[in-house]
């Protein structure tokens, strides 16, 4: 049987059971009394504390600083891309059974610590308990099953080999041989994780790249790099030798091309906007002078996901699933639904339903565990902003439409009505907690509009009839496609994730192909007879 069989997700927490709640209120006053620490960039296991820090901070209490990390620039970063290659030569001939102990021990230490973890992300994400569960829960799920696949990568199945059986007076016999293909790591790998999911894309995308036998810089959003370090510390724990991974902090504005450019770089591992995305993409292609490879880029970029909703879908339940993929984690996520694009025979029951349903949602900080919180920074309160002040005069407004207490950067749920396919704040990337309903004349115009953006990250399609199931399955434009679903919560090795068009490069994380992206095949042939 093969080992990625005997995954399991990491399943949720139930803060409702007073010992689940006392134990979560315990780590967030301990982590509270942490904060405001210093960190520093670690290279080659080496602590190095630069002059420029980045305050990192609380997004929903503004005053709050949860760390001061070191921020790298292009010295360090030449550092660790020297110290990557020269630790490659080692660890590139360590063996796979050996590389995967390290990602079940930080699995195991992580389950055991994870509300401490979750506590980090409540303070430095302004994510809400459940959210911030989620995340740690699937950081543990990528370690399982990435170990596990690299165990079966590690064994392939076996080849066809040379048949000697045949006749010799009717054909010419070919010698016998051993076949084999064998998955070999890259090289030097440069990570790039957001700040959305700040502990499960980064434990993904390092521990990939790990386990397959490469080493990693690991430049973490600096919005959420005390949680990087935090990372970064549990892998020295289970003992990763050093120089494998490094950790290098600093403004992707400054280190983020240097980095790309270098033909140090085998490959990238980026996850963000399609802006960044993009731009890593063009600048890798570029072959610099000394490079010896082309460079391999994973990128995993934005969405415009959207809810479809026909007149014969429960349209209860729609509403709810719409409302949960645009206002959970403030619709900071790349899955989010900030479009539901509904039939028009039934556009006004579901559009009051949504509205009444998003009224529910109050508003507060990550720690008292309120179901919406603030959203990144101030950059991201701006552009949030900007964009509701677009949707005000493209669209109705339906509910919300300002900011909320100024402690924090919080944005009412917002809801737009009568939103058309051409407006901007159909077609654009929001990433906050603004939702646009739209009118589409039947299931087939609402499947079409849907496919309407040069995304294609998640959907989901609400309908009973079978027969247009059947045709939205086949014809909505996305990499993950749920029917009568929410359009987020993917789960690891249950619904492998990531996008087609300008959502990334096709690449399923928690997929049973991922870590192919890693590893190149090399194909090995012993001759074993002597004919010729
Ligand atoms: P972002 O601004 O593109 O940043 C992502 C990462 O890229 C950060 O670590 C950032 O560092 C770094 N970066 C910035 N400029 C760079 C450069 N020139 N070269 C190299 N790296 C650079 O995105 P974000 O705001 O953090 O994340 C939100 C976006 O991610 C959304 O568009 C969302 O849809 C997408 N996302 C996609 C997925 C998916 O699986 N498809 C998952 C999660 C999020 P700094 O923070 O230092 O600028």
């Amino acid at each position: 049987m093969k080992n990625i069989y005997t995954f399991e997700n990491e399943p949720f927490v139930n803060f409702k059971n007073p010992k689940n709640k006392t134990e979560i209120e315990a780590q967030l006053n301990d982590v509270q009394s942490k904060l405001g620490k210093q960190y520093p960039l670690v290279i080659n296991g080496e602590r190095i504390k630069t002059e420029r820090v980045i305050e990192s901070l609380n997004p929903g209490k503004k005053d709050e600083v949860v760390g001061y990390v070191s921020a790298a620039g292009t010295k360090e970063a030449e550092r660790a891309l020297n110290v990557a290659s020269e630790t490659f030569k080692t660890w590139s001939k360590v063996p796979a059974k050996e590389r995967v102990h390290y990602l079940f021990e930080a699995s195991r230490i992580m389950r055991e610590r994870k509300h401490e973890f979750t506590a980090w992300m409540v303070f430095e994400s302004g994510k809400n308990w459940l959210e911030a569960d989620a995340d740690t829960a699937e950081a543990i799920d990528f370690m399982e099953y990435y170990a596990r696949q690299m165990l079966d990568l590690a064994n392939p199945e076996p080849l066809i080999q040379i048949n000697p059986n045949v006749d010799p007076d009717m054909y010419r016999p070919l010698p016998a041989e051993d076949n084999k293909l064998e998955y070999i790591p890259l090289g030097v790998g440069v990570v790039i994780p957001p700040w959305n999911f700040p502990l499960a894309i980064l434990a993904g995308t390092v521990t990939s790249a790990i386990v397959t036998g490469n080493t990693v810089i690991l430049k973490p959003s600096e919005l959420t790099s005390v949680i990087g370090y935090k990372f970064v510390e549990l892998m020295e724990e289970v003992g990763l030798p050093k120089g494998v991974l490094n950790f290098l902090p600093g403004y992707g504005s400054e280190i983020g091309d240097y980095l790309v450019d270098s033909p140090k770089t085998r490959f990238i591992s980026f996850t963000g906007s399609r802006a960044t995305g993009t731009r890593i993409y063009e600048r890798a292609a570029k072959v610099q002078p000394g490079q010896r490879w082309l460079k391999t880029v994973v990128a995993e970029m934005g969405g415009k996901d959207g809810v479809v909703v026909d007149e014969t879908a429960d349209l209860d339940q729609a509403a709810k699933d719409i409302v949960s993929s645009a206002f959970g984690f403030q619709g900071q996520k790349c899955s989010a639904g900030s479009r539901a694009i509904i039939v028009e025979s039934v556009y006004d029951e579901v559009a009051a339903k949504v509205v009444d349903e998003a009224k529910k949602l109050v508003m507060g900080p990550g720690k008292d565990n309120f179901e919406m919180g603030p959203v990144s920074d101030q950059k991201s309160f701006d552009k949030v902003m900007g964009y509701i002040e677009v949707g005000k005069k493209e669209a109705e407004l339906l509910l919300g439409g300002e900011a909320g207490s100024d402690e924090g950067y919080y944005i009412e749920p917002t809801i737009f009505g009568n939103v058309v396919e051409t407006d901007r704040i159909f077609q654009e990337e929001i990433f906050g907690p603004v939702l646009g309903l739209t009118k589409a004349k039947d299931y087939k115009d609402a499947i079409r509009q849907y496919n309407n953006t040069e995304y294609g990250l998640t959907g989901a399609f609400h309908s009973t009839v079978e027969e247009r199931i059947e045709e939205a399955l086949e014809d909505m434009q996305c990499g993950n496609l749920y029917i009568n679903k929410k359009c987020t919560g993917a789960l690891v090795g249950v619904h492998p994730f990531g996008g087609y068009n300008m959502s990334g490069t096709d690449s399923k994380a928690g997929g049973p192909d991922y870590l192919l992206y890693f590893t190149q095949p090399k194909m090995k042939t012993r001759k074993l007879s002597n004919l010729s």
